[in-house]
């Protein structure tokens, strides 16, 4: 049988998580989904010394686990579903997942990003399981070889992490770098990474220990490649939204404009990708949603 409810929340990083406990707040009858554990991508970050409340900064990691305490706290469950589709139906929106079907009025997209993969080398088989787009499964590694190909502040940032147990080194394919300058400046101290600039990765091979990385050109040339156990890739991301029906996309300006449709963090902000943003973003959007439903707008 079709469930029902006033609002589906997908995503349940920081902005969905914010929508939902505000939603709480106005007793509104949400359900609050996320296809992993919630937290979305902060778990990741090495140190978060940007949002107000913690003076001495805080990882990413101690930070997600307040946030899902604090749904605990207040009796707000995620649901442990990955959403596969939203359509439109008689004025009400479907929301499919793996599970379930689910009929509601309102939808907040707080989907975030997904990785850009690799498309500049292929990918020979048996690689898959060493190359990866998000460091949280690689906490418990020590002593090995990482490579992370990238420039920005969550190459950077991951460096960071991850050179705390393993030696790490950067590919830059060029030598512009992108991350903040207080995050270069603490890769270049630490004896653990390696930062090396102008060198785009052209094939990979699988070895017994990992991965052999060639540098583009090098891969026939005797050249004895770079020895990884893992490759980290890290060359931006784009907005998750492969789930909402193209009519939805087609007619999302007004679907927003009515209230029916909220996007809100990172899957909406561009390049201001931050915690605090996403966090406004939720309780910004479970206000209109309270203030148009008791006006009955909506
Ligand atoms: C290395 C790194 C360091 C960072 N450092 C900082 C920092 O210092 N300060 C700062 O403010 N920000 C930092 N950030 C950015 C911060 O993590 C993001 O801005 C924030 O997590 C965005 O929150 P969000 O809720 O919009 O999206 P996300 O956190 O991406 O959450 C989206 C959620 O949606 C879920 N989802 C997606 N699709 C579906 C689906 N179809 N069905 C169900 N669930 C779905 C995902 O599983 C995820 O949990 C950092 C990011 C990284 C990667």
């Amino acid at each position: 049988m079709t469930k029902e409810t006033d609002v589906v929340i997908i995503g349940a990083g920081p902005a969905g998580i914010s929508a939902a406990i505000q939603l709480d707040r106005y007793d509104i009858d949400t359900i609050l989904f996320d296809k992993s554990e919630p937290g979305g991508l902060l778990v990741n970050a090495s140190f978060v010394e940007n949002y107000p409340g913690f003076p001495k900064g805080i990882s990413g990691r101690d930070l997600t686990d307040l946030f899902k305490e604090q749904l605990r706290s207040k009796g707000i469950n995620v649901c442990r579903e990955e959403v596969i589709a939203v359509k439109k139906n008689d004025g009400f929106f479907n929301i499919l997942t793996s599970n379930d079907l689910i009929r509601s009025y309102i939808v907040i997209i707080a989907s975030g990003t997904t990785p850009r993969k690799l498309i500049r080398c292929t990918i020979p088989s048996g690689a898959e399981g060493r190359i990866f787009y998000e460091i949280n499964q690689l906490r418990n590694l020590k002593d090995k070889t990482i490579g992370i190909i990238g420039s920005g502040d969550a190459a950077f940032d991951y460096a960071v992490s991850l050179s705390e147990h393993n030696h790490v080194i950067i590919l830059n394919r060029s030598d512009r770098v992108k991350c903040l300058p207080p995050l270069f400046e603490q890769v270049t101290k630490s004896v653990n990474i390696s930062y090396r600039e102008n060198i785009s990765i052209g094939k990979i091979d699988v070895c017994d220990e990992g991965l052999i990385l060639y540098p583009e050109g090098d891969g026939n040339s005797g050249n004895e490649g770079i020895r990884v156990f893992c490759l980290v890739v890290a060359i931006g991301r784009d907005p998750s939204t492969s789930f909402i029906s193209k009519y939805i996309m087609a007619d999302i300006g007004s679907l927003k404009d009515t209230g029916r449709i909220y996007m809100i963090g990172d899957v909406s902000n561009g390049i201001c990708r931050q915690t605090a943003i996403s966090v406004g973003d939720g309780v910004r959007a479970a206000m209109e949603i309270a203030m148009r439903m008791r006006d009955n707008q909506i």
